[in-house]
């Protein structure tokens, strides 16, 4: 088996750019892809929910990175392998900006899975640092109120600049000590401590003072798995997050004429009149066909077509309400359909003498319509053209 490659990133983190060695270079037969093994590499593996770096080989972008049995296996395009061959000696480059950004969610993770376990007892049970999510998991369920205060602590943590200390202890000292994600592993074991905040085994890089991580906030809460699942951003990806709330809350604002802390109460106002306005609506519509039902004739003489009549888009409880005038009034088929040809059509239709079942399934039949009811009513949604509507309920 090839010898581990040597990881930089476990020396220094803040090495970006470093030569190797090819020690084997194969086309993945799935993908076309060149995966490289070599010496020694900076390139941190996709690991521990973590995804790889990214960056340059030979100037080659790389697409990925993965690590089996201590073995990182560089993943370049298919391309790369005109150029590249066992025993070359190449320059890597890893994209700062990305690993720096990981440096700081990760080590903001350490910090708030550190604090929520010796305040709240919960276990990190599950992480994953993408590009743009991070997101990690607790084994015990954890109120807005607790995370809250969770986060103001992180932040008083990434204030106060704490160092943050790697170290390989022996098996002896490993076994007295008290740290996170103790498992047993082979080799050296990896011991990320923040003095007084955590102490955990981790193999990925991480900031040299709290301070750089800027601050970490916490974005979402979810219950999972009988417990929690939080999303959250630290340095630039919550000032980026920042930027996008003051633009969302100025768009509403400017929309509302409102100050930027008097939104919501601008909103309810809004709902408020709109509800007020609604109703009114509401209660003309419902006047209004009340006037047409009054003006059509006592009996409509020799027909015994289906009563049908298209309004604009109203109430259901006004429909509901006409369509009992209706069938009072007449015998057969009385309906009523509210809406428009684009947008569709909710319909009710009653009748004292007839089964309604028997129109609800020919609607379902030849428009796809649903909905249902009793011999008494039917009501439901239909999308069709209001000619084609009309014509076939009147030779049913
Ligand atoms: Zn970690």
């Amino acid at each position: 088996m090839p010898a581990p490659t040597q990881k930089i990133y476990y020396e220094d983190p803040h090495i970006t750019d470093f030569t190797a060695t090819v020690l084997s270079c194969e086309i993945d037969i799935q993908t076309g892809n060149l995966l490289l093994t070599l010496d020694k590499s900076a390139f941190f593996p996709e690991e521990g929910g973590q995804k790889a770096d990214t960056g340059t080989i030979n100037g080659l972008p790389v697409l990925d990175v993965q690590i089996k049995n201590e073995i990182l296996t560089h993943v370049l395009p298919a391309g790369a392998a005109d150029s590249l061959s066992v025993g070359d000696t190449v320059t890597g480059h890893v994209d700062w900006s990305q690993r720096f950004d990981f440096m700081q969610q990760h080590s903001g993770e350490h910090i708030l899975s550190g604090l929520a376990h010796s305040h709240y007892g919960c276990n990190n049970v599950g992480f994953h640092l993408g590009y743009e999510e991070v997101t990690l998991d607790f084994d015990k369920v954890l109120n807005p109120e607790q995370v809250r205060e969770l986060e103001k602590e992180v932040n008083r943590v990434i204030q106060m600049n704490l160092p943050v200390f790697i170290s390989f202890p022996s098996k002896e000292d490993l076994s007295a000590m008290d740290y996170r994600s103790k498992i047993e592993i082979q080799g050296d074991v990896r011991i990320v401590e923040i003095p007084g905040v955590d102490v955990c085994a981790c193999c990925a890089p991480h900031v040299d003072f709290t301070g750089q991580i800027g601050l970490l906030k916490v974005t979402s809460l979810q219950n999972h798995r009988g417990g929690v699942r939080l999303n959250i951003l630290c340095g630039m990806r919550a000032i980026a997050d920042y930027t996008n709330h003051q633009n969302y809350v100025t768009d509403v604002s400017v929309l509302l004429s409102a100050k930027p802390e008097k939104i919501g109460d601008a909103v309810r106002r809004l709902k408020e009149e709109s509800q007020g306005r609604q109703e009114r609506i509401n209660s003309l519509q419902a006047k209004l066909l009340s006037q047409r039902l009054a003006a059509l004739p006592d009996t409509i003489a020799g027909s015994q077509e289906p009563l049908i009549l298209f309004e604009d888009k109203m109430d259901a409880k006004a429909l509901r309400d006409a369509v009992n005038v209706m069938t009072e009034k007449y015998s057969g088929y009385c309906g009523l359909f509210s809406g428009s040809d684009e947008e569709g059509y909710f319909y009710i239709i009653g009748s004292k003498d007839m089964d309604c079942r028997n129109m609800a399934n020919l609607l379902r039949e030849k428009f796809g319509a649903k909905g249902g009811g009793s011999a008494l009513m039917v009501q439901g949604t239909v999308v069709a053209p209001k000619d084609i509507l009309a014509k076939i309920i009147k030779n049913c």
